[in-house]
């Protein structure tokens, strides 16, 4: 029988039927190795629905649990332009 661990992958003689890796360190290696892919493909899911800044400028990497377009920055920065922008024309007050 094969050990299960493909990055060992050596042969040997089960002493149990259940037995799945030539000896515990596989078996560890292996679960470490699922628990990690699992921890990636999780992280990967995540990222796949995080959306971008709307701002062309700006690649900041908007929060799961943000409604609005653009980020915190971007939207204080629009704040500030609007705001200016209300002051340019009814003068400065
Ligand atoms: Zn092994
Ligand atoms: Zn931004």
């Amino acid at each position: 029988m094969i050990c299960a661990f493909d990055e060992c992958g050596k042969q040997f003689d089960p002493h149990r039927h259940n037995q799945k890796y030539c000896c515990s360190e596989c078996c560890k290696g292996a679960t470490n190795k699922r628990t990690k892919e699992k921890y990636l493909e999780t992280k990967m899911r995540l990222q796949g629905v995080s959306r971008k800044c709307g701002s062309k400028t700006c690649d900041t990497i908007l929060s799961r649990y943000t409604d609005s377009k653009i980020c915190n920055r971007c939207l204080a920065e629009e704040d500030s332009k609007e705001r200016e922008r209300l002051r340019r024309m009814f003068g400065a007050i």
